[in-house]
């Protein structure tokens, strides 16, 4: 017979996801499940920037046992192209984007990033995952403009031979890189900046970026997240990732948190979830905000060298922590 805890494990799942599909964290899938074994992960688009440029935006490389995907695309259109030039990083090999979520610092580089390393190899970028919601109209209050900029950018991509693929649930994109599909919020954590509106049949409807999405990734160390700008929430977030794999240590957590503007009682909150998830490394990056950042390390007792403010061309490497470059530190 089932115990109480697995029969709750599996309800979750089934109701987080809609389906039994996605990789259940019982003993024998565990062992037959692959885990990454080299993982690097380098910030190629956030504010601070000592080598290449900054701007409000984000987006990383991550090279998991030698299979690489872009995650977001930075806000402006020569952003990740120029600061992965100066970096020395070649991003024509990469043929798979993951897109966060529909906002434009995220979506904003992926055309002219494919254009010019189309010319190199043709499917450089030519694969996009994204979840239903991201081509959703949108509308800003007052305006009749369209407001969601990635509708442009899926034409000109299909127009470049580019596929877009649609995940309303986890996927394993290579082996032990998971993509989380919609990510449920069970914690009313609300991350997301001014109003805005997706339009439908029946009026518009209040934007809380359904699509928003992470990437987890299941190393021999525990489970390091991925995330662009956090609107589905950090705490649900993390938490969605150790619902799938099982509840290991959250080794690292890298990217756009959304906490700039939170209440000292949110960073609490949050940095206790965080804390009991066993996190080892925090790369706050765009959006998390440096005050958050620096609030995370205190509360959840993670240190200076684990608990960095990210600038552009820092890493992650799952067996040596975090090379901030000079000045984060
Ligand atoms: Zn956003
Ligand atoms: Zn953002």
């Amino acid at each position: 017979m089932l115990s109480p805890r697995v029969i709750c494990v599996l309800t979750a799942l089934v109701l987080s996801t809609g389906a039994v599909s996605s990789p259940s964290s019982s003993d024998s899938s565990e062992r037959a499940r692959h885990k990454v074994k080299s993982l690097k992960i380098t910030i190629l688009s956030t504010m601070l920037a000592e080598a290449g440029v900054g701007e409000w935006g984000f987006a990383a490389l991550v090279e998991a046992d030698g299979r690489r995907i872009l995650f977001d695309t930075g806000l402006r259109p020569e952003t990740v192209l120029q600061n992965a030039r100066e970096l020395g990083i070649d991003l024509s090999s990469v043929t798979d984007v993951v897109l966060s979520h529909h906002h434009g610092d995220h979506t904003g580089g992926l055309l002219t990033l494919r254009r010019e390393l189309a010319g190199k190899t043709p499917t450089a970028l030519s694969r996009v995952h994204v979840a239903p919601g991201i081509f959703s109209s949108r509308r800003r209050s007052g305006s009749e403009k369209e407001a969601n900029p990635t509708i442009e950018v899926k034409s000109g991509m299909e127009a470049s031979g580019a596929v877009f693929v649609e995940h309303r649930e986890p996927k394993e994109l290579s082996p032990g890189v998971w993509l989380s599909g919609p990510v449920p919020r069970p914690h009313p954590e609300r991350n997301w900046g001014p109003p805005a509106s997706i339009v439908t049949s029946g009026g518009l409807v209040a934007d809380s970026i359904p699509e928003d999405m992470a990437l987890i990734i299941e190393t021999d160390r525990g489970l390091v997240v991925v995330v662009g700008c956090g609107h589905a929430g950090t705490v649900n977030t993390v938490e969605y990732g150790r619902r799938l794999l099982g509840p290991k240590r959250l080794h690292a957590l890298i990217g756009g948190l959304h906490l700039f503007a939170a209440t000292d009682s949110t960073l609490a909150w949050t940095a206790a979830r965080l804390e009991a998830a066993d996190l080892g490394y925090l790369l706050g990056a765009h959006c998390t905000g440096i005050e958050a950042v620096f609030r995370i390390r205190e509360l959840a007792a993670l240190g200076r060298r684990r608990a960095v403010v990210a600038a552009v061309g820092a890493s992650f490497d799952a067996t040596k922590g975090i090379d901030p470059l000079t000045l984060a530190q």
